[in-house]
This record gives structure tokens, sequence and C-alpha cells, in this order.
């Protein structure tokens, strides 16, 4: 039997969970420091441990790894802790979906042009000297939106610039991405594509809960001008959401868009799991703002089934189970070759 393997951060619980209940072995990269909390669940059988992700590409641990016969599932931390150049070049694990996406998620020139490929029209990027509008300026990184600033103009960029270099953060205005600000309600689809039945699921919706910018609107706007606290957005959590059922159509036309795209520009195109994350303006338009090309936290809220995956599956269908039955499938069909990279 196959085991199922993922870094210990993240969605880890979710997926090493999921894939128990499918019948696979698991197996969790763990942080030495967190042993403690990952020992507690019974349905992880088998740890390797290290004391950063980034062992995972020496070739004493892949060894471990190929010899327990394992798929890895991507995460952010992966993205993060790892990198897309070790993943795309030193990792010779299988992993579950495909790794080359993940450099368009990582990039943000890339990732623009892979959702206006799809018809997603992201907010317009603009240039320093350009900025005339309210702007997010972003940091490179899946860092849940850590280090963000919003600026109106071309003098507060550069007084924000500045600060990031002295800090160390950025190496210079290259690494700064400056895109519209759009005002609306951030909605999170979570989407399952399946190659082995060419199908789409929507599986959940969910938004983020970030500090703080969530925790402002808590207090009057009269004590919000003189509290000189910074916007951040950094997540802490995720809320669940239904979507109004009007909207549902657009939710998987987008999703569909998405995954063809993904076929014409990054071959094998989107295999399992991804994120279209945007938001509703007020005229009720969904402005797309990023995508994921891998699981994402959010979908930790419905590890017993989700409205969405409920009306799809007549058992509880997270989507660490939706991962591990594809796989499940792939294996009895003789087709790994198609999920796996
Ligand atoms: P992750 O990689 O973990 O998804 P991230 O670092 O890519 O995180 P984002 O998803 O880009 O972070 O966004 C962080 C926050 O900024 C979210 O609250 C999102 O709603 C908001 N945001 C991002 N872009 C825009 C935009 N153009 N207009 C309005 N809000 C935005």
């Amino acid at each position: 039997m196959k085991t199922i393997a993922t870094l210990g951060s993240h969605c880890a619980l979710q997926l090493l969970k999921g894939a128990k209940d499918e019948g696979f072995h698991t197996l969790l990269v763990c942080l030495k420091k967190r042993a403690n909390l990952y020992r507690r669940f019974k349905f992880i059988e088998k740890f390797l441990f290290v004391d950063r992700f980034d062992e995972l590409t020496q070739p004493e641990k892949q060894e471990e790894l190929l010899e327990e016969d394992s798929i890895l599932i991507p995460h952010g931390t992966l993205i993060s802790e790892v990198g897309v150049d070790l993943v795309e070049k030193a990792l010779k694990v299988p992993i579950f979906g495909n790794r080359w996406i993940l450099r368009w998620e990582a990039d943000r020139i890339l990732k623009d042009m892979l959702m206006k490929e799809a018809g997603l029209n992201p907010p317009q990027q603009l240039k320093p000297e350009e900025i005339d509008r309210l702007c997010i300026v972003k940091l490179p990184g899946a860092a849940g939106g850590r280090g963000y600033f919003l600026v109106s103009s071309k003098e507060e960029f550069n007084h924000f610039k500045e600060k990031l270099k002295a800090s160390g953060l950025i190496k210079g205005e290259e690494d700064l991405y400056i895109q519209e600000y759009r005002v609306g309600v951030p909605i999170y689809f979570q989407y399952f594509y399946s190659p082995l039945e060419d199908r789409l699921e929507l599986l959940g919706i969910d938004r983020r809960y970030e500090t703080s910018v969530d925790s402002i609107g808590r207090i009057p706007a009269k004590y919000q001008i003189n509290l000189d606290i910074p916007l951040t957005y950094i997540v802490v959590g995720n809320i669940p959401l239904v979507l109004r059922e009007s909207l549902l159509d657009e939710a998987y036309n987008i999703g569909e868009a998405f995954v063809k795209a993904s076929k014409k520009n990054v071959p094998p195109g989107m295999i399992g799991p991804f994120c279209i994350e945007g938001v509703y303006t007020h005229e009720g338009l969904f402005v797309p703002f990023e995508f994921s090309a891998r699981i994402v936290a959010g979908t930790n809220l419905y590890i017993d089934g989700s409205p969405y995956s409920k009306l799809i599956y007549d058992e509880p269908m997270s989507m660490g189970r939706r991962i591990a039955r594809e796989i499940k499938v792939g294996l009895e069909r003789g087709a790994l070759d198609k999920l796996l990279t």
C-alpha cells in the first residue's frame, strides 16, 4: 500500500486523516519542535523528523520517503519553506498534482498571466509613478498577506519601500508588486479538478479572518483615525461561507475556465485542489486577485464535509479525503501517471 506524506503544518491533519480514511499509510515530515502536537493524532503512522522543512530535499530524507512508497501532497508550507526551485529540481518524491504550476502561483507576473489567459481579470498592476488611486502593495511569496500595505500616492509608496529595505524584507522596488485595491467582500472558492473523471467540483467556500484588517472596523471611526495601528493581513483563521445560489453558476464557470487555461499553459494542467481568491464589489462583480494551485488552509473548515461536498457525496468528504480518493481510484485504474508529477 502506498503512503501519503505531507509537511507538518498548514492542513496536514486534514490531509492525513483523509488519507487514513481512504486506507493509505500516512507519514508526516515533522519539525522536532512540533512532535508533541502531531503525536496526539493516531492516524499519523510514521514520522520523519527534521529541524527545517528544506531538509526534505536531502538525499537520505528523500530515500526514506521513497522507501515508504510515498506520494507527497504539496501545500502552502512546501512553497514558503522549501521553495519552488527545490521542488522543481531537487525533490524526487512523486507529488500529487502539477509541480510546475506552483511556480506560476509563486511568481506574480506568471500568476497574472495565467489568470488573464483564463479570462479572469485581476485588478490592474501599476508602476510606482502610476499610483493615482488606492493600491495594495504585495511582497513576494505565499506569506498569507504578511507585510502587505496600502498606498494612494508615489510618495507614500516610497516611504514604505525605504522602511522595508531598511528592515531587510526586500532587496529593492522590483520585489514589490503594486495592484489596484478593489473594495469588496472577500470570497475564496475551493475547487477540486479530477483528471480521472474530467470533472470540476466546488467543495467549499470560505473567507479569511485577518488581523489587523478585520479588527479595525470593531471600533468607531473617530477612534480609528487616532490609533496608529498598521493595516496588516495576517491570517489567523478561516470563516465558512455559502454563496447566494444565483452566483454558483459563475463560480463553476470561473473554476472551469481556470482548469482549461492551466492545461494549455502549464501542462498537464491543474490536478486536484486549487483555490480562486477574490472580492465581490458593490456592483456584485467578482474580481479575482489570486489563485493557489494546491490545497488551501481554508479547506480545514470542512474536515467533515461542506454544504457543497454534501451535494456531490453522501459521505463526509474533506479536500484531504478527496485527494486520497482520487489517488485510490488512480491506483485501481492503473492511471496514477495522470495524477502525479
Ligand atoms: P496566500 O499565498 O497565503 O494566499 P497571500 O500572501 O497571497 O496569501 P493574498 O491572498 O494575496 O495573500 O491577500 C492577502 C489579503 O489582501 C486578503 O485579505 C485579500 O483579500 C487582500 N487583497 C489582495 N489583493 C487585493 C486587491 N487587489 N484588492 C483588495 N484586497 C486585496
